[in-house]
C-alpha cells in the first residue's frame, strides 16, 4: 500500500461534509458565515474526543475532578476577570471597500511581523509604514486601528438596558474560578488538584475561518489545576507532557506539533508563562491548544470583587496562601480538525492495471465515530435478517452502522472514509456455517470469525 497526496483543507472539508462530519450551518437559508453544524458522525466524533479527554484528565486521575458551571454567569465575573473592556481585538476598517479585517492579522499575514501585545497607535503606524494594502481591494485606504469587544452580549429579562446586560461565556475558566471554593468545601480534595470542564464558549470573532479552526461558537475542555506557587514550575512541566501523551492517543504525529514559548511580551496580562501547543494545519503552523501559569491572578481578583474568602490554609502546614493555576487548554473543533488531518490517507491498492486510490481515515479506535460497520453480503432476506442478529449482539458494546445497499467493494471503502475500524460481512455461508468475515480497515485483511466467539474476537481487537 503506496500513500499519495497529502491532505489539503478542501479534501478534509469535502470528506466531512459528503459523509456528515461538518455541514454548513443554517445552509437551506444560504448558510450563516463560519457557523459549522455537526452530522451524524461529527457529533460521535466529538463526543469520543470528549469522552477521551474526561477519561485522561479526569477519571484517571485522583487529583482532578468535574464541573459543569452556567454559561450566562453573573455578569460582575467578567468585570471581575478583566474580560470587560479588556477582551478585545484590534480592528481596521477599509475605508474603499469597506472590509473589516483584525490589525494583527493584517500585519502578520502581510509582513510576517507579530504585533500581539503592541498598541493601538503601534499598530496604526506598522500598517502606514509599511503601506499595507487591502487584501480585498488592494487600496491603502485604512481607518485607525481600534478595540474590538469579543464577549456576546445579551439582556436579561424584558427590559434591554445596561443593568440586564449578560454575556455569554468567552471561556469556560471562570465559571471553575467562582466554584473553586464550593469544590474545596464538597469534595475532600486538598491541594493540588484540579477541576476540569468541557462547555461551550462563544466569542465575537472577527475575521472567523479556516473551517473549523476559527467560529464564533466552540468548545473548550479546559482544566484549572489548583497549586502551592512553589510547586509551579514542576507542575507546568508536568501538564506539558500531559497534553503531548494527549496528543498521542487522538492521533497527532510529533513533526506535526510544534511547541511554542510565548515571550513575556506576548502573554496574555494573567499568564507568567505560556505555551502554545501550535500543530502544522495546511494553511500555516497556528494554536492548537495552550498551557499556561494564571498564578493567583483570578482567585486574588474575585476575592477582592466578591469579598468572598478565599484564602487556602495547607492542613499540614498552616500556611495560608491564594492559590495559584496551572491552565491547560483544548478546543474541542480544532481537536476534532486535527484528527481528521492526521488520520486522513490516500493509498494506492492493488496493482497492474487495477491500481485504484483508497481514502482511508486512520483514527485512532477511540475516535472512530462507528466502530463495527454490519454488512450483509446482499439483500436477501436470509442474510439481512442474520445481519440484524449480528447488530442486537453488538450494538450494547459498541457504537455500529449497518448497511445493506451497493456492492460490498464500495460499502468497504465508504467505511474506510469514514474511519470505521471493522466491517463484520454475513454472506451465504454464514448461515451455514453460523461465521463471518472481519476486515481489518487498516491492513484490510480479513479473518473468518464464529458468531459464538465473535464477541469475545472483537473485544481482544479494542482492548
Ligand atoms: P487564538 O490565538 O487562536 O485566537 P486564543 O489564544 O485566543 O486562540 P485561548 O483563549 O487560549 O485561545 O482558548 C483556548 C483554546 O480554545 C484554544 O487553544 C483553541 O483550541 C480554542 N479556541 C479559541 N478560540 C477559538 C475559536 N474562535 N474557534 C475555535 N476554537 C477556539
Amino acid at each position: 500500500m503506496e500513500k499519495t497526496e497529502k491532505v489539503t483543507m478542501e479534501k478534509i472539508q469535502s470528506l466531512a461534509k459528503q459523509r456528515g462530519f461538518i455541514y454548513p450551518s443554517s445552509e437551506i437559508y444560504g448558510g450563516f458565515a463560519n457557523t459549522w453544524d455537526f452530522g451524524p458522525l461529527g457529533i460521535e466524533l466529538k463526543n469520543n474526543i470528549k469522552k477521551l479527554w474526561w477519561q485522561h484528565f479526569v477519571q484517571e486521575r485522583m487529583d482532578m475532578v468535574g464541573l459543569d458551571s452556567a454559561i450566562i454567569l453573573n455578569p460582575k465575573v467578567w468585570e471581575a476577570s478583566g474580560h470587560v473592556g479588556g477582551f478585545a481585538d484590534a480592528l481596521v476598517d477599509c475605508l474603499n471597500c469597506k472590509l473589516r479585517f483584525r490589525a494583527d492579522h493584517l500585519v502578520e499575514d502581510t509582513t510576517g511581523e507579530d504585533v500581539e501585545g503592541k498598541s493601538l497607535e503601534e499598530i496604526s503606524r506598522i500598517i502606514q509604514k509599511d503601506k499595507i494594502a487591502c487584501p480585498n481591494c488592494k487600496s491603502i485606504n485604512w481607518t485607525d486601528a481600534r478595540s474590538f469587544g469579543l464577549m456576546f452580549k445579551t439582556y436579561i429579562g424584558v427590559v434591554e438596558d445596561t443593568k440586564s446586560a449578560a454575556y455569554l461565556r468567552p471561556e469556560t475558566a471562570q465559571g471553575i474560578f467562582v466554584n473553586f471554593k464550593n469544590v474545596l468545601a464538597s469534595t475532600r480534595k486538598r491541594i493540588p488538584f484540579g477541576i476540569g470542564q468541557i462547555g461551550k464558549a462563544f466569542r465575537n470573532e472577527v475575521t472567523p475561518g479556516n473551517f473549523v479552526f476559527r467560529t464564533r461558537e466552540f468548545e473548550q475542555m479546559e482544566i484549572e489545576y489548583f497549586i502551592n506557587p512553589k510547586d509551579w514550575e514542576k507542575s507546568f512541566e508536568f501538564w506539558l507532557k500531559e497534553m503531548q501523551r494527549f496528543a498521542k492517543a487522538i492521533g497527532l504525529k510529533d513533526e506535526d506539533i510544534y511547541l511554542h514559548e510565548i515571550p513575556a511580551e506576548k502573554r496574555a496580562h494573567y499568564s507568567k508563562r505560556t505555551i502554545d501547543v501550535e500543530f502544522k494545519y495546511p494553511f500555516g503552523t497556528k494554536e492548537l491548544w495552550g498551557l499556561a501559569y494564571r498564578t493567583d491572578y483570578d482567585l486574588s481578583h474575585h476575592e477582592k470583587a466578591s469579598g468572598e474568602d478565599i484564602v487556602y490554609v495547607d492542613p499540614v502546614t498552616n500556611q495560608k496562601f491564594i492559590p495559584h493555576v496551572i491552565e491547560p487548554t483544548f478546543g474541542v473543533e480544532r481537536t476534532m480538525l486535527v484528527a481528521l488531518l492526521s488520520a486522513y490517507e490516500e493509498e494506492e491498492i492493488g496493482s497492474g492495471d487495477k491500481i485504484e486510490i483508497r481514502t482511508v481515515l486512520k483514527l485512532p479506535k477511540e475516535l472512530a465515530p462507528y466502530k463495527i460497520a454490519i454488512l450483509p453480503l446482499s439483500k436477501n432476506e436470509d442474510l439481512i435478517s442474520k445481519a440484524k442478529e449480528v447488530f442486537d449482539l453488538l450494538k450494547t458494546s459498541y457504537m455500529c452502522d449497518y448497511d445493506e445497499t451497493q456492492s460490498i467493494g464500495k460499502r468497504y471503502r465508504r467505511q474506510d472514509e469514514i474511519g470505521t475500524p471493522y466491517c463484520v460481512t454475513i454472506d451465504f455461508n454464514t448461515l451455514k456455517d453460523n461465521a463471518v468475515t472481519v476486515r481489518d480497515r487498516d491492513t484490510m485483511k480479513q479473518d473468518r470469525v464464529g458468531i459464538g466467539s465473535l464477541k469475545e474476537y472483537l473485544g481482544e481487537k479494542f482492548c
